[in-house]
């Protein structure tokens, strides 16, 4: 668990996310709308599920 005084770069998630990828860990993702009443901030929030 990160300290969230001290976050990784990138995404905040990136240490215990399963689906991390490089872009994750230098990159932080910006807060996008994801339909009528969301919003999002993930790399790939568009991928299709495996
Ligand atoms: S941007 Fe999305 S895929 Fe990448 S670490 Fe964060 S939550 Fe996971």
């Amino acid at each position: 668990m990160p300290s969230p005084t001290n976050p990784p770069p990138g995404c905040k998630f990136q240490t215990r996310c399963p689906v991390a990828i490089d872009r994750c860990r230098i990159e932080e993702p910006k807060l996008e709308t994801a339909g009528e009443e969301h919003k999002i901030a993930c790399h790939r929030w568009e991928e299709p599920a495996d």
